[in-house]
């Protein structure tokens, strides 16, 4: 599916230099190369997506023996459980915690494996959070009239909707680069009871890429907050996604918050949903006893017990966290060149312009894409009519409202390498002609 359309690539434009320094004359030539090109994708009639951050098919592929274990004369755990019926604890089986401990840095004891999909426990922890309170709080969150998460933003979509959805008010925060802005993050926590929570994807965030520094970790851990029952969300989903063969460092909340005192503070989250399959892999929860205990109770309420054959499956499949690190190494092969190719053809089309920025992540499932402001939702409009589905713009900030209406998230992982290459070069175009238009438009062309 080669782009037959696009092989003379921009070069042929009066590029390499900022298009708000071309003359009139240049910038309408620049304009009617991206219109034509753009109809050539329109007639070509494609349909291609690249809205979420799924695994490709050879990734799933990669864990396909996982689907005939534990197989027929195996279901007892270690303890002697028969995984195919009710019984054992609601924390999991200990070797799955075991298997998983160090994707939440932290012991076995600290951790529960639950059902497939961290977001599900991510959204419990929440429910029952304004349902019921948690540990350290003197109410229910749902008694205060208002309760507000810090959001930092650009972020992960789903966090946002868990939000809208049980009324918790949103609150943006900037990301710069080594995590949320901390000054700010204190001054809110610090002034403001209502704010309960905060999100955090520490590692490789969605869709920046950028990993918390030390410094920041520090801080998340010692602030000082008006509600005494505050908890970070800590989303590690990506914790083992590297793209390079050097993983980032990043400190163990779990361990920070308690040198600081405040053991209770971090709910943790994992998923092995881009490790093994997606929405039937196993999702972990760690925190501390106190929160383990506080969990492990509203979960009685809830289930009888988690897939325990899911878990014999995983860790007969994987073994331990070498085994894990190893398969995660097969992904890294299938990933890096679908991130390399799409960074190549932006940097091809779209350097030097002076329209769009974007990130060059080592690790995780996004390349998030800065246009240039007010623009974002021209862009994605002119991909559409091209044929190409991108996730809404907006969506990567709370109430689905971008204020500078720029960010626009790219998911290389799941296309072939040549719907990638047509993908971006259409991104590439869109994003050249939604800056155009704004241009002509300001100059009143
Ligand atoms: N957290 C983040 C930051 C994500 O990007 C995703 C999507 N893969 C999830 C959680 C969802 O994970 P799960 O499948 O475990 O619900």
């Amino acid at each position: 599916m080669r782009s037959q359309e696009n092989s003379g690539t921009l070069l042929e434009m009066p590029v390499g230099k900022p298009l708000s320094s071309l003359s009139n004359e240049e910038l309408r030539q620049v304009h009617a190369r991206a219109s034509q090109r753009h109809q050539s994708y329109v007639k070509a009639g494609r349909r291609l997506d690249m809205t979420r951050g799924k695994p490709s098919a050879e990734q799933l592929a990669l864990s396909q023996p996982m689907l005939a274990l534990p197989g027929e004369n195996d279901w007892r755990s270690e303890d002697g459980l028969d995984c195919r019926n009710y019984g054992g604890p609601l924390t999991g089986l200990a070797e799955a915690r075991r298997l998983l401990a160090p994707l939440a840095q932290v012991a076995p004891d600290q951790v529960l494996v639950g059902g497939n999909a961290s977001l599900a426990v991510m959204h419990d922890c929440l429910a029952f959070a304004l349902l019921h309170g948690v540990p350290g709080g003197d109410a229910p969150w749902s008694r205060q009239e208002d309760v507000a998460f810090l959001c930092p933003s650009p972020g992960y979509d789903r966090h946002f909707g868990l939000c809208e959805g049980l009324g918790v008010r949103m609150i943006p925060v900037a990301l710069t680069g080594q995590g949320p802005d901390m000054d700010q993050v204190e001054r809110l926590v610090a002034s403001d009871p209502a704010i309960k929570g905060m999100w955090c994807v520490p590692k490789y965030s969605n869709p920046t890429g950028e990993t918390y520094s030390a410094e920041t970790v520090e801080r998340l851990a010692a602030m000082p907050t008006a509600a005494a029952d505050f908890r970070l969300f800590w989303d590690n989903a990506y914790g083992v996604h590297d793209l390079t063969e050097t993983s980032a460092a990043l400190p163990s909340i779990l361990e920070r918050a308690a040198a600081h005192g405040r053991a209770d503070r971090p709910f943790v989250f994992a998923s092995t949903s881009k490790m093994t399959f997606a929405g039937a892999g196993l999702a972990l929860f760690a925190g501390s006893a106190v929160n383990l205990r506080w969990l492990t109770l509203c979960l009685a309420r809830r289930t009888i017990g988690p897939d325990k054959l899911n878990q014999l499956r995983h860790v007969r499949w994987l073994r331990d966290f070498d085994g894990l690190l190893a398969l995660m190494a097969r992904h890294r092969q299938l990933l890096a060149p679908k991130f390399a190719l799409v960074r190549e053809i932006l940097a091809r089309d779209l350097d030097g312009l002076g329209i769009a920025t974007w990130t060059d992540p080592k690790g995780g499932y996004f390349i998030s894409l800065d246009v240039m402001d007010g623009c974002a939702q021209r862009t994605v409009a002119i991909a559409a009519e091209a044929g190409l589905t991108l996730v809404p713009a907006g969506q990567t900030f709370p109430y689905g409202q971008d204020p500078n209406d720029r960010n626009i998230r790219l998911a290389p992982s799941f296309p072939g390498l040549e719907d990638l290459r047509v993908i971006t070069e259409c991104v590439a175009n869109s994003t050249i002609l939604a800056a155009t238009d704004a241009l002509l438009r300001q100059r009143g062309l």
